[in-house]
């Protein structure tokens, strides 16, 4: 089936009542049949609802819909996109090892790796997304995992999809990806031997700006690369933590399983069931409005880059940018989605224009219908260093556009009129 069918219908059997929309099962908990039920969930002899912190009905047809629009095996929701980062790395590091990100990432995801997992242990060692050479260099037989975005945000670079791959898998390491902003929609990185796909479903998933959520999927036969794997013990070993269970064993897709048992059940980063179908309602127009969003922000690069005031466009989409080869070749019909920057001179010019627009809304978020534009250098990335900010690729002058789905002509106009004040 086409995804845009997918979107759709995937996941959803309809109940007795033959409901239309999936409904939301808005509840705690579930009741056994008896105690040998009960006996058997707790012992995956049979699969079955228990406690929402571990699954929902709900949740389960937005996992079943999200893991088929990737084409993946198997996908476990969060109840934050930073929530699904962090259990794709506490999945595959301990304390002592180390994971290899590339520097061009989200604020939120290098704080993350930099500062927080440090504090447990796990070293994140970075290298620029488009440097194979430094990739390489960075790992050694404590690597866990090579993460990297498919189109970067804020920077909007794309990354060599292919070439990242054959690294981790010359060396047997699970490779992760977020694929955010560019979405199952214009990429599916796991159909291209990506390992694991995050995302936050706060963005274009939801697509109004209504959720804050994450999900986790992982690629059809990622159990065969970690059966055994000598990097991955925890996955070949019995957990003693869930009766000597040895997750590459059970005949399920062993690292949503060992998410969903270890880290869900001990970290408890569950979505409410509201969330996940406000991410199935989104799900239904994500492909119709991924085209929009991709023709807005074209639209918009191709007024920026004719600008006098505007040093720099940073648009996949444009044939003058140094990634455009790049998004020809791993997005849908080069559809680069709604996410570009431009930098001005200076900081002080930037803010003159975030202070002037009045369609687009001041405001830390992507994805929304609604336009948005950013100052990465005093909001999301205010925690980084100067040095930190150039080597992700954020200039103090930079400013971030997430393109909505308003008419293009009223962005530009909105956009003239904002740079005639600088
Ligand atoms: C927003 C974002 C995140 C974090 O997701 P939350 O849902 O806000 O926790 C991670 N990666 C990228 C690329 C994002 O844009």
């Amino acid at each position: 089936m086409d995804i845009e069918t997918l979107a759709l219908h995937a996941g959803y059997e309809k109940d007795a009542h033959g409901t239309m929309a999936v409904p939301i099962y808005q509840s705690t908990a579930y009741e056994f049949r008896d105690a040998e039920h009960a006996a058997n969930l707790f012992a995956l002899k049979e699969l079955g609802n228990i406690y929402t912190r571990l699954n929902n009905p709900t949740t389960d047809v937005f996992e079943k819909r999200f893991a088929a629009l990737e084409g993946g095996e198997a996908a476990i929701a969060t109840s934050s996109g930073m929530a699904a980062i962090f259990y794709a790395f506490a999945n595959l590091a301990a304390a002592g090892e180390n994971i290899v990100c590339a520097s061009q990432a989200y604020g939120g995801t290098l704080t993350q790796t930099a500062h927080t997992l440090k504090r447990f242990g796990i070293e994140a060692r970075f290298f620029n997304v488009h440097d194979m050479e430094e990739l390489r260099s960075k790992i050694d037989d404590k690597t866990r995992a090579i993460f990297f975005e498919t189109l970067t945000n804020p920077s909007i670079d794309v990354a060599d999809i292919d070439a990242i791959v054959a690294i981790a898998n010359e060396h047997g390491i699970v490779s992760v990806t977020d694929n955010t902003v560019a979405t199952p929609i214009l990429c599916q990185p796991l159909l291209r031997g990506v390992d694991v796909s995050v995302h936050s479903a706060s963005k274009y998933t939801t697509g109004q700006g209504l959720a804050i959520g994450g999900i986790m999927v992982e690629r059809k036969g990622l159990t065969d690369k970690l059966k055994s794997n000598p990097r991955y013990a925890h996955f070949n070993e019995p957990d003693e933590s869930y009766h000597g269970l040895v997750y590459t064993e059970v005949g399920l897709p062993a690292f949503t399983l060992r998410a969903r048992l270890s880290l869900l059940r001990d970290l408890g980063a569950a979505p409410s069931p509201f969330n996940s179908w406000l991410f199935i309602q989104g799900m239904e127009t994500l492909p119709l409005r991924m085209q929009k969003h991709s023709q807005n922000a074209l639209a918009v690069a191709k007024f920026l880059e004719e600008h006098p005031k505007v040093k720099k466009v940073n648009y996949p989409g444009l044939p003058s940018n140094p990634n455009y080869k790049m998004a020809q070749k791993y997005f849908k019909d080069g559809m680069a989605s709604g996410l570009l920057s431009f930098e001005l001179g200076s900081f002080e010019e930037a803010k003159k224009v975030v202070d002037s627009v009045e369609i687009f809304s001041l405001v830390v978020n992507i994805g929304d219908s609604k336009s948005i534009i950013t100052h990465p250098a005093s909001t999301t990335h205010q925690q980084l260093s100067e040095e930190e900010l150039v080597a992700c690729g954020v200039p103090s002058g930079l400013i971030r556009l997430s393109c909505g789905l308003e008419s293009s002509n009223d962005l530009i106009e909105d956009l003239k009129q904002a740079l005639e004040r600088v």
